[in-house]
Formats: structure tokens, sequence, C-alpha cells
């Protein structure tokens, strides 16, 4: 479940609807704040997008920016179309003319990127027609965008896990982790911890869970994945229904799949003693502070899988691939850390600390 956002202290500070009687796009940008520079979010094309939604999506991207200590503010955008029902030139044209509706505001005080349904290409096409490249990150490589295949994300969520084993005085050779949504993000992560001797005992996609206590071979899931589509075809291990990912006994869990993975239904049946949420909003902000609550670490989805903005910063600021992990790690460690050594001072969860330290950050005060 989305933030429901109200007016309050930290904005939102615009709301623009854009139309184009041309082309018949309909669409929205929410600028929520810009007290650290101009608002970054992606733009995702659905038909069912609106208005409320665009706000708490914004809304997190002030967290995450905030929290991720980046010069931006949050921002995001919607443009309501069904992508599978238009053709790939009705696409265009309305990406196009959202383009240059943009002139106005982007890049000044907002930055748009890929969300769902608007891929590299959809960046293209929206760069060249506003005439501004800056107007947008998560643009192809010849277009000196940072590829989606380096696994930023990914290896984020990776970097905040490690420092939330540590805090619990866990080692990470000795754990065991599961992984809800075994594609870009939750592969990397996966990857990473496995090279750091991290037990991968389970792994899940659209098609089912593939289980095994005594460990998964990643490389050969990976090849399983690529060759046969599912994990379920991984044939050293038992296959579960989708939903029972969560409720595998695991030392650490990373949703990197779809939203609300835990919910009122499966909530107290889940075995973890740290959730690292690579998947944005895979449970709502009340469940998270009930986990909080019987002593299960969850690192929020705004913290842990900033790997990609961080990654479309450095596109933004036209620098290369070798600065996208180091920037990563150095961001992550560190914002992960703070928000962990916050949480435990005052006897709080992780993401109400983070919540303030982000607050902090947009209110000018020092941290
Ligand atoms: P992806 O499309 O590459 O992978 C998603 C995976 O989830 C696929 O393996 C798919 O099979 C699986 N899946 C689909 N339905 C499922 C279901 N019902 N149960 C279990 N698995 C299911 O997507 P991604 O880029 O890895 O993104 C995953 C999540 O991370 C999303 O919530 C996304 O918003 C979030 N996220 C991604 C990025 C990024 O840079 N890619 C950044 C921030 C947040």
């Amino acid at each position: 479940m989305n933030e429901v956002v109200d007016y309050d202290e930290v904005g939102p500070e615009k709301i623009i609807q854009v139309y184009d009687p041309k082309t018949k796009l309909r669409g929205v940008v929410v600028i929520d704040n810009t007290a650290l520079g101009p608002g970054k979010g992606g733009c995702r094309m659905t038909p069912t997008v609106n208005e409320e939604e665009v706000k708490g999506l914004a809304r997190a991207m002030t967290w995450k920016n905030a929290m991720a200590d980046l010069p931006f503010g949050g921002a995001k955008s919607g443009i309501f179309a069904n992508s599978k029902e238009i053709t790939k030139e009705e696409k265009k044209s309305i990406v196009e003319a959202f383009g240059r509706a943009l002139r106005g505001i982007a890049p000044a005080i907002y930055i748009s990127a890929p969300d769902m349904y608007m891929g590299e290409e959809e960046m293209r096409q929206m760069a060249e027609a506003h005439g501004d490249h800056k107007c947008c990150t998560g643009k192809p490589l010849d277009m000196n965008g940072l590829p989606h295949e380096l696994g930023s994300t990914g290896f984020g969520v990776a970097q905040s896990a490690f420092v939330a084993i540590e805090h619990l005085g866990l080692n990470c050779d000795q754990i065991t982790f599961t992984v809800d949504g075994f594609g870009n993000v939750g592969t990397f992560a996966a990857k990473f911890l496995t090279e750091r001797g991290a037990k991968f005992i389970a792994a899940s996609d659209s098609k089912g869970v593939i289980y095994n206590p005594n460990g998964l071979d990643y490389d050969k899931l990976m090849c399983v994945k690529g060759e046969m589509g599912s994990v379920v075809k991984y044939d050293d291990g038992e296959v579960l229904p989708g939903e029972k990912i969560a409720e595998i006994k695991t030392d650490l869990f990373i949703p990197a799949a779809k939203p609300d993975i835990i919910h009122e239904a499966n909530k107290d049946k889940v075995d973890a003693k740290i959730i690292c949420c690579g998947a944005n909003i895979p449970m709502s902000a009340r469940i998270e502070e009930e986990m909080h609550e019987k002593g299960v670490l969850v690192v929020p989805d705004f913290v842990a899988n900033a790997g990609g903005v961080i990654s479309s910063y450095i596109e933004s600021i036209d620098g290369k691939e070798e600065e996208v992990f180091p920037m990563i790690e150095d961001k992550v460690v560190k914002n992960t850390k703070l928000m962990l050594e916050r949480a435990k001072e005052k006897g709080i969860s992780a993401r109400q600390a983070a919540i303030e330290i982000a607050k902090e950050r947009i209110s000018g005060s020092k941290n």
C-alpha cells in the first residue's frame, strides 16, 4: 500500500496536470519537495495511475533521495495509458508529447526516469522530444545512460543487508537467505550475498518457489532461470506455492518483486531475523512497525533499494560506470549504519529513524 500523503510540512510543492489534445496524452507530475535539489523520480505508464498514487510515490522519493544524501528532491510522474492496448507508434507519440510538456519544469525542478512500462527507449524518446537530455536518466548507453544490467539496485540491497547482518552480530558466511522475485534486483542481491558466503536457500518468481535448506547453487539457478524460464525448474529442491516464500525460516529475507508480499494474512508466519526490502512497499508501514515490535529488523525500501537512484545521479552528472558501485557502497553503507544506530539509541524502528534523518536533511539540520 502506498503512503497516503496529505499536504504537510514536506509537500507536495507542485502538482502539474499535463494534456495534449493531439496525442490524447494525459499525465500528472507531482513534485513533492525540492529543498535538496530538483525532484527526482520515475514516470510510469498505466491505465490506473492516478494523482494519489503519484503523490505517495513522490513522497517515497523524497525520503529515498534525502536518505541517500543526494542533491535531489522527491518527485514522480504518471501517464494515464494502457501500453498493451496502443500501438508502438501511439505510445511513442504520447511519450514525446510528455517530453515536450516537461520543457517548463525539467531538469530545473523535475528529472524523470524509467518506471512501470517506461524503459530506456521511452527515455530516449522523452529526451529527444524535450530537447535537453538532462530531463531524464535511465537513457540507453549511446546517450550516456548507465545500463540496468549493471545491477546497481541489487548491489545496494546487498550492501544494506551486510550492515544489518553485522548490526545483529551475525556473520555473513553463517547466515541463510531467501529472495522473493528472481529478477534484476533479486538476482544481483543474491549474487553479492552468495559471494560473501551466505547460504541461498529459496527463491521465487511468478511461477512459484524453489526451496532447499541445504543451499541452492546460484550459478546453476541463473542458468535454469535463463534457459527454462523459471526457478521452479531447478531440479534439486522442493517447489512451493509463490506466497510461501515469506514464511520460510531464514536469517535474511529479501523481497524483490511485487508490493505487499507481507500482508495481514501471512504477517504472523514470517520467520526471518532481517527483512531487507529490495521491492518497493513489500509491506505497509504499519506492518513494518509490527515487525519491529516483534524483533524483526526491517531495512525499509527507500534505504535498501537506493542503488538505482544513486546510479541515476551519476548519469545526471555525466559520470562513468566505474563510479557506480563505489558510490553506492559508500552511501548505502553509511546511511544504513546511521539509521540503525539511531534506531537502537532511541528504541525506534529503522523506518522511523530513517524518516527522522531524511526530515532533518530536508529542513537543513545537520546529521
Ligand atoms: P524484474 O521485472 O526484473 O523482476 C521481478 C521478478 O519478480 C521477476 O523474476 C518475476 O518473475 C518476479 N515476479 C513477478 N510476479 C511475482 C510473484 N507474484 N511472486 C514472486 N515473484 C514474482 O523487476 P526488478 O527491476 O527486479 O524490480 C523488482 C522490485 O524492485 C520492484 O518492486 C521494483 O519497483 C523495485 N525496484 C527496482 C529498482 C531497479 O532498479 N530495478 C529500483 C528500485 C526498486
